[in-house]
């Protein structure tokens, strides 16, 4: 199965995805979390990205497809989260499905309202050592700033800022509404209130599609 989460920054598509990953063993392809790997391995992708996502600037989409490609190949169920970002990665995902005889099952989009999307990204923290993810109200750590898994310091991501917020939730506006039109005329756009408790957005996203309720996918 091939999942697409659409959403704006903070609306809690990696959390959703985290908790598919457990309970029916989905790969998830990070657009986001693989350029920050890029960033935190020094690599030479890193140096060329870092100055765009510390600048809430969308990368180029040539590079981002390519990095998406080599792992989309993995057969299995994958969940795409942060790609594609607009209707030339779309298209170019499509492309590269229909070459290796796959095919997109969903596309998932998550609203929630913009005050809502604020305090989630103020809230979060991520470990520097395993990339657990925090809310310090809703999921805060045990013992402060510290990983409650692997014992690491948390650290706010670097685009995590109130106005870099505006910059990517604009950039996101701008960029959303013609690839989310593309995925209602396919017929697999699926709309999810993401303005309620983790647990209650999951329980939709299950309701969203018979597969999920099939035993293998
Ligand atoms: P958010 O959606 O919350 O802004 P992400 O973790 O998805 O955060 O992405 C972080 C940054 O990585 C983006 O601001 C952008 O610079 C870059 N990025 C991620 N995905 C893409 C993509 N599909 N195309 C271009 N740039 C991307």
């Amino acid at each position: 199965m091939l999942v697409i989460l659409l959403g704006p920054p903070g609306v809690g598509k990696g959390a959703v995805a985290r908790k598919l990953k457990d309970a029916y063993a989905f790969e998830i392809i990070s657009s986001g979390e693989l350029l920050r790997r890029e960033i935190r391995e020094n690599t030479e992708i890193g140096r060329q990205v870092e100055p765009l996502v510390s600048a809430g600037a969308l990368v180029p989409d040539d590079l981002i497809i390519n990095m998406v490609k080599e792992r989309l190949l993995t057969r299995g169920n994958i969940i795409l989260e942060g790609f594609p970002r607009n209707v030339r990665q779309a298209d170019a995902l499509e492309q590269i499905l229909e070459d290796n005889g796959l095919q997109l099952d969903l596309a998932l989009i998550f609203n929630a309202p913009e005050d809502v999307l604020k305090t989630r990204l103020q809230q979060r923290r991520i470990c520097t050592g395993c990339n657990a993810v925090y809310h310090m109200i809703n999921c805060p750590p045990i013992r402060e700033n510290i990983c409650n898994h692997c014992g690491s310091p948390l650290t706010k991501r670097l685009d995590d800022d109130e106005v870099l917020f505006r910059t990517r939730l604009e950039r996101y506006l701008s960029s959303s509404s013609p690839l989310i039109d593309h995925y209602r005329d396919l017929g697999i756009l699926k709309d999810i209130n993401a303005d309620l408790p983790l647990l209650d957005v999951y329980y939709q996203v299950l309701g969203s599609n018979v597969k999920f309720t099939q035993e293998s996918f």
